[in-house]
């Protein structure tokens, strides 16, 4: 564990993943006690990975806060409590996508059956699915924890709904610090995706998270992977930028003859890449081609996006 602010440790999990590590981070709480947020992935054996974590603490883990409920956040949500015995924190509108995310198996095949209907090929789809039941065994998520709604103060850092993302990816800040799960990322952008189920237009949300930085105007973000980023309202602004680019280079493939979203990827995304990555990457043009619909720049069409 290092400490990137006084008073906050960062801790660093290894992932098997696209992405190779996370991000978890205990703040020290007023009484001595400490608030861990996120968790990683689920382990086999919790208290292997958890109880050397407590052992470098002068106090116990009062709370444990999820930022959102992607695997390599939530994943060890259920571990963490098990060996801390502290009760776990989400945000309301964060749950509500987690059971429907995690909570049964025929979210799975729906997933598989969307990504069809948008012209994923069949071989990707069933590889895609086959990787992603993997990555779900390893989701331990809590059922019932305490529901965490905008504006409230857990331990003296408020809570702020950054939708994008994530649907109800929330954040914790205090005195300009932002603990910030995914919501900004400093080497990579963060992904936005499209999936059933889930909000109309992931992009539209996050383009106003961007500009509700700007308001907000942390001073230091922590963010869930890589360094720390101490110029957040820049960094808000950088990736502003780079989707207005996306946008305009999705707008670009479309004409009158119906493209489907996955044709539109492989535009988008040109470099070769695992089935999952391609599943990101359809999920993330999908959610490009919708913003696009909603700005009046595209259309839905027969089997397909058209240009408006
Ligand atoms: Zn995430």
């Amino acid at each position: 564990m290092d400490e990137p602010y006084p008073g906050v440790r960062r801790l660093t999990f290894r992932l098997p993943l696209a992405i190779d590590h996370v991000h978890c981070y205990l703040l020290r709480g007023s009484d001595d006690s400490w608030t861990l947020v996120d968790t990683g992935l689920g382990v086999d054996e919790p208290a292997a990975v958890w109880e050397p974590v407590l052992a470098e603490l002068d106090g116990p883990v009062r709370r444990i806060v999820i930022t959102h409920m992607h695997p390599d956040h939530v994943g060890g949500a259920r571990d963490a409590a098990a060996v801390t015995g502290a009760p776990v924190l989400q945000g309301r509108e964060d749950y509500e996508q987690c059971v429907r995310a995690w909570g049964q198996t025929p979210t799975a095949a729906g997933l598989a059956r969307f990504m069809a209907a948008n012209g994923m090929p069949h071989g990707q789809v069933e590889e895609s699915a086959g990787q992603n039941a993997k990555l779900r065994a390893r989701v331990h998520w809590v059922e019932g924890p305490e529901l965490l709604e905008p504006g409230d103060e857990v331990d003296g850092w408020r809570v702020e709904l950054l939708r994008g993302h994530a649907d109800g990816h929330i954040v914790l800040l205090r005195e300009g610090v932002m603990v910030a799960g995914d919501v900004l990322l400093g080497q990579i952008t963060p992904t936005i995706g499209l999936y059933p189920g889930g909000r109309p237009d992931p992009l539209g949300d996050y383009l106003e998270t961007l500009a509700r930085i700007a308001e907000l105007a942390p001073r230091l973000a922590l963010p869930g992977h890589h360094g720390v980023i101490d110029d957040p309202v820049g960094r808000a602004r950088e990736i502003a930028e780079h989707h207005r680019e996306r946008l305009d280079t999705a707008a670009a493939a479309l004409n009158e003859e119906p493209r489907s979203a996955y044709d539109v990827s492989l535009r988008l995304f040109e470099s070769e890449l695992s089935p999952t990555q391609r599943r990101f990457a359809l999920a993330e043009s999908l959610a490009h081609l919708e913003r696009l619909v909603y700005a009046g720049r595209a259309a839905r069409g027969d089997g397909g996006y058209v240009a408006a």
